[in-house]
């Protein structure tokens, strides 16, 4: 839509003083969507020239806050990397038009802050850091999981720019698990549980986003059994922090977060590679099987 109120759209890389009514523009996909009436200037990111995607030379990922959902997707992900399916899914889990899929970008979903922002989930589960830059040039960093603090809220001082995201190469090299939930087939997640397993430790940890109003990432020693998960997730969501909006009630969004944290439970705790139907592994997690009566209720 058109933004009437917008007097000015800047070059990001020309020489401003932050005024304001000014606002970063990323994809524009949110910005533009709906009417914006205390925004006066747009600041406008693409034509920064960042590289979308960088493999750093200790072999963690980079993401600048510019690359498009569509880039991330295309990027070609190392084998060794034991994360790489977990790309895909979250950008799949995008109610992305082909406009959104090839304007929105990384950064603008992370600062945009909703709850299933699925950018959200993928860099607070693979314990991503941002880093941002205030309007005197000084770079701060902060860990992905404490910058969204709250729906459509991050810890974004006036002015302040995310410039890049970076995952880190211990996290890319472990297992990770992924449910999502939403009421609609292709509707918005209502629910989104990741589990990574540490390639080191055996550690899991296990990362709640769509039903909370945060990401939330709870961890554990290894091979944690079923109350322990249950006990810990429900305990690390204040019973406030569940989101109640128009796609999903926050008593459902609690129910299907507890049932996957166990689902994923079992999927990380069988060796890794074995085909959940025909596993005989006690531990194993077969697609259709209700969690069991200690987990479940
Ligand atoms: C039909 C439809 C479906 C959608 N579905 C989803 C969905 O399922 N999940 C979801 O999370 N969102 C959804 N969105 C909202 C939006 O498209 C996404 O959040 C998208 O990722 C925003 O990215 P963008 O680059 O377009 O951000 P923009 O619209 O450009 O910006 C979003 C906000 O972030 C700020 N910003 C952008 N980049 C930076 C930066 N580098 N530093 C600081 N601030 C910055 C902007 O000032 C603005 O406040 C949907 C939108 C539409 C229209």
């Amino acid at each position: 839509m058109d933004l009437n109120t917008v007097q000015e759209v800047r070059d990001a890389r020309r020489h401003y003083v932050w005024l304001p009514g000014d606002a970063w523009l990323g994809g524009g996909t949110y910005l533009f969507s709906e009417p914006q009436p205390h925004i006066r200037r747009l600041i406008d990111l693409s034509r920064t020239g960042w590289e979308p995607l960088r493999i750093t030379a200790d072999d963690s990922l980079e993401i600048a806050a510019t690359c498009t959902i569509a880039q991330l997707s295309r990027f070609p992900k190392p084998a060794r990397w034991a994360a790489a399916p977990l790309f895909e899914q979250c950008c799949r889990a995008f109610l992305a038009s082909w406009k959104i899929w090839n304007m929105a970008t990384f950064g603008g979903n992370l600062c945009n802050s909703l709850p299933a922002g699925p950018m959200i989930s993928l860099a607070a589960a693979l314990d991503g850091t941002c880093l941002l830059r205030d309007q005197a040039g000084s770079m701060r960093t902060v860990r992905v999981a404490d910058f969204v603090v709250g729906a459509g809220r991050n810890v974004l001082q006036r002015g302040e720019l995310l410039r890049s995201v970076t995952l880190p190469a211990r996290v890319l090299a472990g297992r990770t698990a992924f449910r999502q939930a939403s009421l609609y087939g292709l509707g918005r997640s209502g629910a989104l549980v990741i589990g990574t397993l540490d390639p080191v430790d055996g550690s899991l940890t296990i990362t709640v986003s769509a039903s909370t109003v945060r990401p939330v990432r709870v961890w554990f020693p290894p091979s944690p059994n079923a109350a322990a998960v249950r006990e810990a997730v429900d305990h690390a969501v204040a019973p406030d922090e569940w989101f109640d909006d128009i796609h999903g009630l926050p008593a459902w969004r609690r129910h299907m977060t507890l049932r996957y944290a166990e689902e994923i439970r079992r999927e990380l705790a069988a060796p890794a590679g074995c085909a959940p139907a025909s596993c005989a592994h006690p531990h194993c997690a077969h697609p259709d099987s209700a969690p069991t009566e200690e987990a479940g209720r």
